[in-house]
């Protein structure tokens, strides 16, 4: 059910109608587009409900159902896109994202020779893991808060923001001293303790489409995000498993305009993982912007050879500023700005 209050309704009386849904047991989720309110009452009222109870609520001015099962990721609620402001930077509001860095950070001089290249050359978003979802338990594990450390100061020295993978709900709170953006990888992307957990830490959310999942599958886990009362999630295509087997994954590029008919939310590309190939990276990051997406996550490293994860789908410095000098290109012609 969606509650649209009328247009001078104040912040203080939008809090106090939702104590009231809450008292009435509702679950409820505002939202402002434009200084005008909308609630959307997510669970304990469905198209079964008498709608007059709601009508007679004070600054109610219509009442709607929900048609989309997506209640707070769809349109219905939010006509226009969501941007996500972190501190002097923000996500979806026509400056394209760029998050860049190793998959896992190695070192302190690792991620700050990292961070220095991808900001000079146009990144304002440092990405590193610290706590990876490795295939092998064998394998490189991460650095875990000694990573995060040596992640924040790069961060920070080189005045971006960062992001990095949480994977337990018991090191959400120690991800979000050290990071700006909690990712979801795309192996949790339905591990939905983690998601509600996660969605009340207040930190913006970069979840990952899972390596099986449809849109309306993506569009429902970010719902249990959404339903914490976190607004502030950037839905991110990172390839799919298809009958295709010679690059990593499939990218799916489609799901950039299809998922921005479908929702407000900010959607970025990884075409690191999405193709696991070192060479397709720069082109399909291409793709991704000429299609619409509001941002960028490619996996960089100084020596990409000697990358301790992913090594194969990493790409150089060098190649990171070519690829940015393109993307400025196309950035022109899709009217989004490339830093
Ligand atoms: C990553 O970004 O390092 C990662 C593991 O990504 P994904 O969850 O998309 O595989
Ligand atoms: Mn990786």
């Amino acid at each position: 059910m969606i509650l649209v209050l009328k247009e001078n309704t104040t912040k203080k009386e939008v809090e106090e109608l939702l104590k009231r849904l809450a008292w009435m047991n509702l679950q409820a989720v505002s939202t402002e587009e434009n200084g005008r309110y909308t609630i959307a009452i997510v669970s304990g009222a469905d198209e079964h409900t008498d709608f007059k109870q709601f009508a007679v609520l004070p600054h109610v001015e219509n009442v709607l159902p929900f048609k989309q099962k997506f209640k707070l990721a769809g349109r219905e609620i939010k006509k226009d896109r969501t941007v996500i402001h972190i501190n002097h930077h923000s996500i979806g509001g026509g400056t394209l994202a760029v998050m860049a860095g190793p998959c896992s950070i190695e070192s302190k001089e690792q991620i700050h020779q990292t961070a220095a290249l991808v900001a000079a050359a146009g990144a304002n978003i440092l990405r590193g893991g610290a706590f990876k979802p490795r295939t092998s338990p064998y394998d490189f594990q991460g650095l875990g808060e000694k990573g995060l450390q040596f992640m924040q100061s790069a961060a920070k020295k080189n005045n971006m923001l960062s992001v990095s993978e949480v994977m337990d709900p018991n090191d959400i709170d120690l991800l979000s001293q050290y990071v700006d953006i909690l990712q979801i990888g795309a192996r949790n992307m339905q591990n939905f303790s983690l998601l509600k957990q996660a969605g009340k830490s207040n930190k913006p959310i970069l979840l990952k489409r899972g390596l099986s999942a449809t849109y309306m599958d993506f569009l429902m886990a970010a719902e249990y995000i959404l339903q914490t009362g976190n607004l502030n999630v950037i839905l991110c295509e990172r390839g799919i498993r298809t009958f295709e087997t010679f690059a990593r994954n499939t990218l799916d590029i489609a799901a950039v305009p299809i998922l921005h008919e479908l929702s407000h939310l900010p959607i970025i590309v990884d075409p690191s993982h999405g193709t696991g190939m070192r060479n397709i990276v720069p082109p399909m990051a291409c793709a991704a912007v000429a299609a619409g997406a509001d941002g960028i996550m490619v996996e960089v490293h100084p020596e990409p050879d000697k990358s301790f994860s992913d090594a194969a789908q990493t790409i150089s410095p060098e190649s990171f500023k070519n690829m940015m000098i393109s993307l400025r290109q196309i950035g022109k012609v899709v009217n989004i700005k490339v830093l």
